[in-house]
């Protein structure tokens, strides 16, 4: 095979990263409805956010402009790992012995190990800018709460992480690489805010989950004017922030002479998703371009393909605006998954609007399915996904090997949005065969969601 022809890794140059993020709103058919104050059921403006954001992201977050600057000092951070490379899974397709086109977009070579700091650096810029000294937020696996920490030391601000409690636990080299960033980390629920000691006086052993640690962290910014809080996902301007993921894939994908007709990203609160996929979706909707665009979530936490589209609360405790999205209900707590970063609740509501539109689809996998497809990427491709990415790579397996079937030449984009290294505990499980598949029942589903109705929360 020619290398000059086929080559494996297309880079970018520098120079030729975005100087504009995309803010797919401005294309949108139908808007993303408004988030909803959850006593009045009013829409939320500008200042009820002040609390808690800087005025620059709550104005990112209400805007429809359609690009919006990178400010350089952002894009000379972005320098340190962008532009990413984006690779052509040659080994997989073998492996398949599929006529497909398999190209992937690789997260993991930033400081954190996955696509986060893509916002983290972002959020950080404009906290600085406006004089907050301290940032609080929540974690999950940690891989939001270690991309913020790097990213918050770079401009002296004190971070407080709150790390779910089965995570800080299981993942202890997540919180050596937040320490080293200077962040401080402790174990959620917490007896440090009145909502970590409202759970554990109900359970002194709770496990914890992604929405108590965000209840905590929000309770922490609200009281102090210099503290504010910091979201990794799900809210608009974290998406917009990581659409310099797709931005640059376009780029690529043109200098490969390909383009995609299927785009696929795994899905926690879908910045991930967004980063990969909203560039494209710019052409699909302004061009009328034939592509499916794919997120991809795990079985046990299936908002997308099994939740309601209506309005609910960001947290568990009810802390956070009522956002209109797929959702499960804020007190749904998914079972123990690996994926650590895709266990939550519901989706964004940009996402959660194309979902409805019918402009992207959303499929789930099994956690067996996902580990079983990381295996065989790491033997071909030689990275080792972390465990939230296997799941587009098992959907772009699922594809390849339709492909195959069907005697179609289809050229699939996926997002790898990071590696595994510090989630061998996992894969050590999968190879000794502990790692099993978790469903969620109808009823357990509509159970949740009848609080909903019961708290008068609208239907989107
Ligand atoms: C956090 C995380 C995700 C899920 O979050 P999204 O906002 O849906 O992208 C996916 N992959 C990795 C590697 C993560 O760290």
């Amino acid at each position: 095979m020619s290398t000059k022809k086929h080559p494996k890794k297309i880079y970018l140059p520098e120079e030729e990263m975005p100087k504009f993020w995309y803010n797919i709103v401005a294309d949108m058919p139908s808007k993303p409805l408004p988030p909803l104050h959850p006593a009045t059921k009013e829409p939320v403006g500008p200042d009820d956010l002040a609390p808690l954001f800087p005025m620059e992201l709550i104005m990112q977050e209400v805007s429809q402009e359609r690009y919006i600057e990178i400010p350089d000092k952002v894009r000379e951070i972005y320098r340190i790992w962008r532009p990413s490379p984006l690779i052509r899974a040659y080994e997989l397709e073998k492996a398949l012995d599929t006529p497909a086109k398999i190209y992937y977009k690789y997260e993991g070579v930033s400081p954190a190990g996955s696509h986060k700091p893509n916002t983290a650096v972002a959020q950080a810029f404009y906290n600085h800018a406006e004089g907050v000294k301290k940032i609080t937020t929540e974690t999950g696996a940690g891989q939001w709460g270690s991309a913020l920490s790097y990213a918050t030391q770079l401009f002296d601000m004190e971070l407080q992480v709150f790390m779910v409690k089965v995570s800080f636990y299981q993942k202890p080299y997540r919180k050596t690489m937040m320490n080293i960033w200077k962040a401080n980390t402790v174990p959620s629920p917490t007896d440090l805010t009145e909502a970590g000691r409202k759970i554990l006086a109900e359970d002194p052993d709770s496990p914890g989950s992604l929405g108590i640690a965000i209840s905590e962290a929000v309770e922490i910014a609200v009281q102090d004017p210099q503290t504010k809080y910091a979201l990794g996902s799900v809210l608009n301007h974290v998406l917009l922030h990581q659409t310099v993921i797709g931005l640059e894939a376009k780029k690529q994908m043109e200098m490969a002479d390909a383009y995609p007709d299927i785009v696929i990203g795994c899905f926690g609160g879908g910045s991930n998703f967004a980063g990969i996929s909203f560039p494209f979706l710019q052409d699909k909707i302004k061009q009328e371009k034939d592509m499916r665009v794919i997120a991809v979530e795990p079985e046990s936490c299936p908002k997308l393909t099994r939740g309601e589209f209506r309005y609910d609360f960001g947290d568990t405790i009810g802390m956070t605006p009522l956002i209109p999205m797929f959702t499960l209900g804020h007190n749904f707590m998914p079972p123990a998954i690996h994926a650590g970063g895709l266990r939550y609740h519901g989706a964004g509501a940009i996402v959660s609007q194309l979902l409805k539109d019918g402009i992207i689809e959303a499929k789930a996998v099994h956690q067996l399915e996902s580990f079983e497809a990381g295996v065989l990427f790491a033997r071909t491709e030689g990275i080792i996904p972390a465990p939230e990415s296997t799941h587009a790579v098992a959907q772009t397996i699922r594809e390849a090997l339709k492909a195959k079937e069907q005697g179609k030449e289809t050229t699939i984009l996926f997002n790898l949005s990071g590696h595994g290294h510090i989630d061998l505990g996992a894969y050590e499980k999968y190879l000794e065969g502990s790692i099993h598949d978790y469903s969620v029942t109808d009823e357990q589903i509509a159970e949740n969601l009848k609080v909903l109705d019961e708290m008068g929360f609208p239907k989107a």
